[in-house]
Order: C-alpha cells, then sequence, then structure tokens
C-alpha cells in the first residue's frame, strides 16, 4: 500500500473549491458516521435522482446524503471506485446556502480514496426549498 498523497484536510480545501451547481461553498461537512464515528466509506450514487447513499466501512450502517431519495436497490446505483482499485473513501459535502444563509441552495458531494489519496467530485445537484439543518446531514 503506497502512503496517501493528501490528508483529510486538503479534502475539506478541495471541497471548498469546488463549488456546487454554480454557486460558491459556503460551508463543507465533512462525512462522519451516527453510529460509530467512523469516516471511511463506500459510496453508491443513483445520478438521476440525485441522490447518493455512504456505506460505514466500520459498522455497515448507511446513510443517504442529505436525505435524498429513500429507498435505494444495491443494484440500480453506481459504486464509486477509484482508479487505484480502492472503493474506500473520505467523503465532504460542500453546501452553497442561500443569500440570508437560512437555506441551503445546492450541495456537492467530494471524496478522498484513502488507499491513493485521490480527491475526487462525484455529483452535485440544487436542493430545492432546504433549510440548514440539511448541514447536519452530510
Ligand atoms: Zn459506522
Ligand atoms: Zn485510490
Amino acid at each position: 500500500m503506497m502512503s496517501p498523497m493528501t490528508s483529510i484536510e486538503d479534502l475539506i480545501g478541495y471541497a471548498r473549491e469546488q463549488g456546487a451547481a454554480g454557486y460558491d461553498i459556503d460551508e463543507v461537512r465533512l462525512c462522519a458516521c451516527a453510529g460509530c464515528g467512523g469516516r471511511v466509506f463506500g459510496l453508491r450514487g443513483d445520478l438521476a435522482r440525485r441522490a447518493a447513499r455512504r456505506d460505514c466501512r466500520g459498522c455497515a450502517g448507511t446513510h443517504v446524503i442529505a436525505a435524498g431519495a429513500g429507498h435505494f436497490p444495491d443494484d440500480e446505483v453506481t459504486l464509486l471506485g477509484c482508479d487505484c482499485g480502492s472503493d474506500d473513501f473520505n467523503l465532504a459535502v460542500g453546501f452553497a446556502l442561500g443569500e440570508r444563509r437560512d437555506t441551503v441552495r445546492a450541495l456537492a458531494v467530494t471524496s478522498r480514496c484513502v488507499e491513493c489519496g485521490r480527491l475526487g467530485f462525484w455529483d452535485d445537484w440544487l436542493v430545492p426549498d432546504a433549510g440548514t439543518a440539511l448541514l447536519d446531514l452530510a
């Protein structure tokens, strides 16, 4: 195993630089498992439904990022994989807030491969009518 070229802090900076659906990022949340506190996940996404689910590698808990689509059959979604062959990632969600900063208008999901350290952009989408409670659902 080679030594990763980036850190979790690099992922946070990367997420901040990416923007979301054309908006600047106001807040970045590093994903952490509510069950065990783990920060390594598999990521499955359904681009058509604008939804992404993270699967904790520490406890097998699953979480749909920012309360997207509820039902999430494994065989209908894409599993994120790195070019190095790993599918274990740190994840960070960048949020673009509304002008009064009391709503979320867009978000972007970014990743860091824990094997090789490669930073990646998964997807971004507009969020209609969402409050800032969404920040706690990264
Ligand atoms: Zn966990
Ligand atoms: Zn990798």
